[in-house]
């Protein structure tokens, strides 16, 4: 029943040119069994959706501000989100988290003002490697969720969707094994399940680290893998089409 969805995130890439050029190939790709979405950098959200329109593929963002509006130098607010039509909003990310200080409390607080504006979320969650090895995956992963599963309600949940990107697997070229993903996606569906049964049945939960062409398909195979998250591989338009028709 969970539709795969697989998004690219740019990260902080790209230009001008290489908006017209990626997504105007993007968008002739027919993906009719499945989302495609892609997040490209602010400057490019307006040129972005030109290039997209009609295209069926759907567009998101890569952080927001916690603000509503106001005098918030250098902020972008997820009302300006949605104005320019993107549906997603990616939230959490490892890099925002470990680069930028950015805490649970604070992701619940744009959690909220993205879901407020109708859009989507997509939460990120994922251990570091030094935890990995302490065996605290679990621990923080479920700590990552729990704001979110404590403090945002069941209209809210209809519009989330979780990343599990393990910190370690992220653009280091080691992808996590289809069985130690899937062993913590089945994790975080179990804590989803424990809020809600049609809260696990429904969100769809991606893989995010290192997915390539030559290993979407056997990731996204795995029962409680529901698409990736993408990042490198998401600039490279004929890695990124193989991976969306993984
Ligand atoms: P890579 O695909 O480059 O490892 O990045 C993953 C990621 O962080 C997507 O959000």
């Amino acid at each position: 029943v969970r539709r795969l969805l697989v998004a690219g995130n740019w990260k902080m890439n790209a230009s001008r040119a290489m908006v017209s050029e990626l997504l105007g190939q993007l968008a002739t790709l027919s993906a009719t069994d499945r989302d495609v979405l892609v997040c490209p950098p602010f400057p490019y959200l307006v040129p972005a959706a030109a290039e997209l329109a009609g295209s069926g593929i759907l567009m998101g963002a890569q952080n927001c501000a916690a603000e509503a509006f106001g005098a918030f130098t250098g902020e972008v607010s997820a009302a300006m989100l949605a104005d320019v039509n993107c549906q997603y909003v990616i939230l959490g990310h490892s890099e925002r988290r470990s680069l930028y200080g950015e805490t649970d409390e604070l992701v619940l607080t744009k959690m909220r003002q993205v879901l407020d504006q109708g859009l989507k979320v997509i939460l990120c969650v994922g251990e570091s490697l030094q935890e990995r090895q302490a065996g605290q995956e679990e621990s923080v992963v479920g700590g990552q969720l729990a704001l979110a599963l404590a403090k945002l309600g069941d209209d809210d949940w209809k519009q989330m969707v979780v990343a599990y990107e393990p910190v370690w697997a992220i653009g280091t070229g080691e992808t996590a094994t289809p069985a130690q993903a899937q062993a913590m996606h089945a994790f975080i569906r179990a804590q989803l399940a424990a809020r809600a049964e049609w809260i696990a049945a429904e969100t769809r939960v991606l893989y995010g680290g290192s997915v390539k062409a030559d290993n979407a398909a056997e990731l996204f195979s795995q029962p409680d893998i529901d698409g990736g998250l993408v990042g490198g591989a998401s600039l490279d338009v004929g890695q990124f089409t193989a991976i969306c028709m993984a």
